[in-house]
């Protein structure tokens, strides 16, 4: 997935590399999610063709149905196993999109060998709003449940995204005309913020249709940890700061979406409104980058992959280092800094990371061992969370208040042990290792505000209620 046309890779606990909306699932819910809650096209014909070269279909034709079909049904039923009561089945993309075809077929047989009461269709559309002339346009809505119900799915209840509050005459003309009742027309508003939502859609009603229509018994939900977020939200001060994200994919703001996400949390931790500026990293050079970073009370270098930009991303670092702006590094950001000091500071002037320069003579972040051999590059970096050991009396302690920590991880490349002692010893010590000491997780530098770098992905773990720590540090450390 090119993270300029689809977003970031999200990353789960158990290492799978999957869309965003996982993130956003995994926030709302608070509950951590597995590989098994990302089924793509492409997971399906793989297990299908394998099973065909493996010869269990013998003698029989192999086509979309019933053989992808079955194996999409295979996956949603597998939950049942799983113990719990409710799957939830997102199907992506728009009704009548070629890609979703054996998706919504498969959903369908669900549908018809379940008990009636056991199945729900929700259908998410859009009711554009024509400013000009001031309305809400069903259209498109009678278009698309017209166009699902000739696969044979009739939507139970359609939830409408929308831009203003559906007048009670749209609302009974969508629902005449999309077979549906009214109290199952569901107004999904845009929100001022996102974690706003959810109460939205109790207000609305979602679950109450939800539940009478699965006949399930509807306990009042204890919604109060939302309500503290929605109110802390409401309330917060005016103050304002802005921070900078120097990387690459500054054209679509959802290729750093949970950074973005974890920004604001830690935002509402901090009582303040966290505004994001992207900054082309390619765009940043010796010249111009205290002009770039001006208004920025504090920087976050991002991962990513390749080269192109990593000069500006270290400018960057060397002005944050040397400035003492604030500075988070997270992933590439962590290894560019440690180029940027051994290049500046240890003056190594050929530092790099065996990414960018394989013969370099200063290779001071280098492939790691398991990775020598790896040839087929898809879905076999260091995936996943892994234990990390924080070291007593560094600021990483003092940020996470532990010193033991789990976090996600998505790399090839790790810090070249043969620079830690003259790398600690001018000053970028090491405070998080693995549990064995050897692969380098955090470094940091101590006469500095708050410069901080590490190896892992601590966006990925960070919910509207548990900030994460990381982040939350930086928002404090840029207010002062
Ligand atoms: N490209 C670097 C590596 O593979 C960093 C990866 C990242 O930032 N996610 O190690």
């Amino acid at each position: 997935m090119s993270p300029y046309e689809h977003g970031e890779v999200f990353v789960t606990e158990d290492g799978a590399e999957t869309d965003l909306d996982l993130g956003h699932y995994e926030r709302f819910t608070d509950e951590n999610l597995t590989k098994n809650s990302s089924i793509t096209m492409g997971k399906i014909y793989q297990e299908v063709i394998e099973r065909e070269r493996r010869g269990d279909y013998l003698g029989k034709t192999v086509q979309v149905i019933p053989h992808i079909t079955n194996a999409i049904k295979e996956k949603i039923y597998s939950f049942e196993k799983t113990g719990v009561d409710i799957v939830i089945i997102e199907i992506g993309g728009t009704v009548g999109d070629i890609e979703g075809l054996s998706m919504i077929e498969a959903i369908r047989q669900v549908g018809i060998e379940s008990n009636i009461e056991d199945v729900l269709y929700i259908h998410v559309t859009l009711l554009p709003y024509i400013s000009g002339s001031k309305e809400i346009k069903s259209k498109p809505t009678q278009h698309s449940v017209k166009e699902l119900q000739s696969f044979g799915i009739k939507p139970n209840i359609l939830v409408c995204r929308t831009e203003i509050d559906i007048p009670d005459e749209v609302r009974e003309k969508i629902a005449l005309f999309c077979n549906v009742r009214k109290e199952s027309v569901i107004a999904n508003k845009t929100a001022s913020c996102l974690y706003e939502v959810p109460l939205m859609l109790e207000k609305e009603g979602l679950a109450n249709e939800v539940c009478k229509q699965l006949k399930l018994q509807k306990n009042n939900p204890n919604n109060e940890e939302w309500e503290q977020l929605s109110e802390k939200i409401k309330n917060i001060s005016n103050k304002k700061i802005t921070i900078g994200i120097v990387g690459k994919y500054v054209k679509l703001e959802d290729s750093y979406l949970s950074i973005i996400e974890s920004l604001k949390h830690a935002g509402i931790e901090n009582d303040i409104n966290v505004k994001i500026k992207l900054i082309d990293a390619e765009k940043v050079n010796k010249e111009n980058v205290k002009e770039m970073l001006k208004d920025c009370s504090g920087i976050i270098v991002p991962g990513g992959f390749g080269n192109r930009g990593i000069e500006g991303k270290i400018q960057t670092i060397k002005y944050v280092r040397e400035n003492k702006i604030p500075f988070l590094g997270i992933c590439l950001g962590m290894q560019m800094a440690v180029v940027e000091f051994a290049r500046n500071v240890l003056k190594l002037k050929d530092a790099n990371s065996e990414e960018f320069d394989e013969i370099c003579e200063n290779p001071v972040i280098h492939i790691m061992y398991e990775q020598k051999e790896i040839t087929k590059k898809g879905g076999t970096m260091r995936l996943g969370s892994y234990p990390c050991i924080i070291k007593k009396n560094s600021l990483a302690e003092k940020i996470y208040k532990t010193n033991e920590i789990h976090e996600r991880h998505r790399h090839r490349f790790e810090y070249n042990n043969k620079y830690r002692e003259i790398m600690e010893e001018k000053g970028l010590e090491i405070s998080g290792t693995s549990p064995n000491g050897q692969l380098v997780e955090i470094v940091e530098i101590k006469d500095h505000p708050y410069f901080i770098a590490c190896q892992f992905h601590p966006e990925f773990k960070s919910r509207p209620n548990k900030p994460a720590p990381l982040f939350v540090g930086l928002v404090k450390a840029a207010m002062n």
